[in-house]
């Protein structure tokens, strides 16, 4: 039988992961109640009542004789239910350490885990990684914070799971012991919701705990400082010539002198989208791979056959020397950095939410790339200031309104400052909520502008 059977859990947040915790615990025969503050959200989940779930909107205690609480990884640890289960001692876990206590449980034995996290780059880094371990023939799916809940994957028995985890995934973890897992690099983003870049790097270093290889970033310091402390048998990569026990870039090659003895495992031209922080992906995923002991072949082919994720570096339109890149996905400074740095010059299309973070280093490090700035969204004083600081001499337009009128003003403006050979670039530095439902509206929008902008240029020449 489960541990859980007979349990009574409250299930706190009626997202994706919190129905799929749900229905694994109905499954496995616990007492479920399902709580969200929201009442359509909770609709959402009826057909769940008629296997025996109960749904209770607002919830702001655990219900009396409440064993277990499971709560998505969106909730706040303050959030009133939350706090009121810690004061009465009940248990409060997340959806992934659900997911691997049940792994446990599988007749057939646990699924292997290979974890990757960090601030940005995780869902690349784990698609790619996926993508590497089919080229080897081994049965595996990307899940966790990429999309699929860990709960749906250990169900669906894969028997390797590559694992994406969220700093907030991982706050709530405990069990976890992953075969190989990575941190790729800590920026200052969620500080809003951890308080500290030491709390963030606190719940990120869980994922280190017990697992065989820690896999660091050598060019990211604090990366780095969490696998030092991790007790762990260390493996690192570098965009630089590796040393022994590191993966890196020789030349044209991306080389392993960890797993083996100067292991050619692909070209640097194997790696798309392209930019240095694609490589250092590239070289995370590959660093995992082989820790499960996947050839070198595999890798190169797996890279190739890579299929890069929607609003990540895409090159939406090319027109009159002017190439139109959708990286929505840059949600935070450290993100856009590397977006930036991808190309020579750029008209940039910034701002949004800021959740707490500072642009004034991310503005001074591409001041040379930027040939003007087009800024929108609730936090654009933050660039306009920065941008007159350390580029006093670029152009700057700013876009009061919101959402997809404001995107097509946007990208207009952008279209009148490029010229043959810039990139206009979408990256925005910040969060999309105040303006778009998420990123992937606002790249989408993005796209749609872009098209808009180019037809009504070319009816007008
Ligand atoms: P995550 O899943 O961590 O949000 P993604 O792989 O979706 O990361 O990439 C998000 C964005 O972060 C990309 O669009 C790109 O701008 C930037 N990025 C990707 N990889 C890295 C990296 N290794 N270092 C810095 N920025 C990166």
């Amino acid at each position: 039988g489960s541990r859980y059977r007979g349990l009574r859990v409250l299930v706190a947040g009626a997202g994706v992961s919190g129905r799929s915790a749900a229905e694994a615990l109905l499954a496995v025969g616990a007492a479920v109640t399902v709580t969200d503050a929201s009442a359509d959200r909770l609709a959402a989940l009826a057909s769940l009542q008629a296997q025996g779930a109960e749904l209770v909107p607002g919830l702001d205690e655990p219900p009396e004789g409440t064993d277990l609480v499971v709560t998505s990884p969106g909730w706040r640890t303050d959030a009133p239910l939350l706090a009121a289960s810690a004061a009465a001692g009940v248990e409060v876990i997340g959806e992934v350490e659900l997911a691997w206590w049940l792994d446990q449980e599988k007749s057939e034995g646990p699924s292997t885990w290979l974890a990757v996290t960090g601030t940005n780059g995780k869902t690349t880094t784990v698609t790619m990684l996926e993508s590497v371990l089919r080229a080897a023939g081994v049965d595996v799916v990307a899940c966790g914070n990429v999309g699929l809940p860990v709960v749906d994957a250990v169900r669906a028995g894969n028997r390797v799971l590559a694992v994406e985890l969220s700093s907030f995934q991982l706050h709530w973890q405990r069990a976890l012991r992953p075969e190989a897992a990575v941190v790729l690099n800590l920026a200052d983003d969620h500080l809003d919701w951890h308080g500290s870049l030491e709390s963030y790097g606190a719940a990120k270093g869980k994922i280190f705990a017990g697992n065989e290889v820690a896999v660091a970033n050598a060019d990211d310091e604090w990366s780095s400082r969490l696998a030092a402390g991790s007790g762990r048998s260390r493996v690192s990569f570098t965009l630089g010539e590796p040393g022994r026990g590191q993966l890196g870039v020789s030349g044209s090659d991306l080389l392993d002198r960890a797993f083996g003895e100067d292991v050619v495992l692909a070209a640097v031209s194997d790696v798309h989208p392209g930019g240095p922080h694609n490589l250092a992906n590239a070289l995370a995923a590959a660093a995992l791979a082989r820790a499960h002991g996947v050839p070198p072949e595999a890798v190169a082919e797996g890279l190739r056959a890579f299929q890069p994720g929607a609003h990540r570096s895409v090159v939406v339109a090319e027109s009159a020397g002017v190439s139109y890149v959708d990286d929505s996905k840059a949600t935070n400074p450290h993100a856009a950095d590397a977006a930036l740095r991808a190309h020579e010059r750029v008209v940039w299309i910034a701002g949004g939410l800021l959740k707490g973070a500072d642009v004034d280093q991310l503005v001074a490090d591409n001041a040379d790339r930027i040939a003007a700035a087009v800024l929108i969204g609730r936090d654009r004083a933050e660039f306009s200031t920065a941008l007159g600081r350390h580029a006093p001499d670029v152009p700057v337009r700013e876009v009061g309104s919101g959402d997809d009128a404001g995107m097509l003003e946007a990208v207009r403006l952008a279209h009148d400052f490029a010229r043959p050979g810039t990139v206009v670039l979408l990256a925005p530095a910040a969060a999309s909520m105040d303006m778009f439902t998420d990123y992937a509206h606002r790249g989408r929008a993005f796209a749609a502008a872009v098209t808009s902008v180019l037809a009504e240029n070319s009816a007008i020449a």
